[in-house]
């Protein structure tokens, strides 16, 4: 925990592909509104393992600086604690949980037709490989490492999805490159730094049964969770560059300045607009919206834009 006197903590995790969009600062916004409401401190955690585009994280850091939003602690980036996410493998290598698998998604899109196999589970192929048939397979191709789960499932509790129960299946720890997958770095990260509270788009609510599963097997505490309603395009599909101005710097050279995007996201939360500290004052996790923002890039420039005429 960063601040002794503060309940926990809740973060922010973007991955530095580039520029954040509507939808990431909402998100953003939100975690931050969630957190601060709460008494929490709020952290900002670069997930850089992969999807690493130069200058992202620099261009991120400042978008969310000129929404207003502050944070606690150091900025946590994720390539810097490698050394984390590998000690706690050897602990759960240690606990019997982790095998070797060596797979290719072909392999498992090909035995994902198994008759006993969740959809969308791993299907086992490497769980009971012996020595023997590990070592050939070794010569082949290196493996990755997975969870030895003893569920099928797992219930979390979801401020705004309430209980809810998904599949928990033998999911990738350690990539066959030596990476640290994302469901084991976010969970060795919100675990060592305190965060309590995980408030992020609900396209993740189905990874958090993993997570929360290996939280409990790492005795890490299971934070409190928020999925929150994504930005959407007109075709409903999840909002993204190519779908016109939707970053601060598109808006920018349109003429529309942060504190106006700022403005527009709060508004679209149904929260007083004028100010971040408004909006925190009035904030409530119950009266969110539930469904997804669609946004239309065009109509967010013709109502915004410095010189457009409000008379027709
Ligand atoms: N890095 C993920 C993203 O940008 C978020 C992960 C998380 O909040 O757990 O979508």
């Amino acid at each position: 925990m960063v601040n002794g006197d503060s309940l926990g903590a809740g973060r922010y995790a973007p991955s530095p592909s580039g520029p954040l969009h509507l939808g990431n600062l909402r998100t953003a916004i939100l975690a931050w509104l969630f957190a601060r409401s709460s008494d929490r401190d709020f952290l900002l955690r670069i997930e850089d393992l992969d999807r690493v585009r130069a200058g992202a994280e620099q261009l991120q850091l400042k978008e969310l600086a000129d929404l207003g939003l502050t944070f606690d602690g150091p900025v946590i980036r994720q390539h810097e604690r490698l050394d984390s996410y590998l000690k706690v493998v050897d602990q759960l290598r240690a606990q019997g949980l982790v095998y070797e698998c060596f797979c290719s998604r072909k392999d498992i899109l090909e035995a994902g037709s198994a008759p006993h196999a969740a959809p969308g589970a791993y299907p086992g192929t490497c769980r009971e490989l012996t020595e023997k048939q590990r070592a050939e397979k070794a010569l082949e191709r290196p493996a990755a490492l997975r969870l030895r789960s003893k569920v099928s499932s797992f219930t979390i509790t979801d401020q705004l999805h309430g209980e809810y129960s998904g599949l928990v299946d033998d999911f990738v720890l350690l990539r066959n490159d030596g990476t640290p997958a994302y469901n084991l770095a976010v969970v060795v990260d919100d675990g060592q730094s305190g965060v309590d509270q995980v408030v992020r788009g609900d396209d993740l609510l189905t990874s958090s049964p993993r997570q929360a599963y290996l939280a409990s097997l790492l005795d890490l505490p299971i934070p409190s969770y928020a999925h929150v309603p994504l930005a959407l395009n007109t075709d409903g599909k999840r909002l993204a560059k190519r779908d016109g101005s939707v970053t601060l710097e598109d808006l920018s050279e349109r003429g529309i300045n942060p504190a106006q995007v700022r403005e527009l996201l709060l508004e679209s939360l149904g929260l007083p607009a004028e100010s971040l500290d408004a909006a925190l004052r009035a904030f409530d996790p119950a009266q969110l919206p539930r469904e997804p923002w669609i946004v239309r890039p065009e109509e967010i420039v013709q109502q915004l834009m410095p010189n457009a005429s409000h008379n027709g």
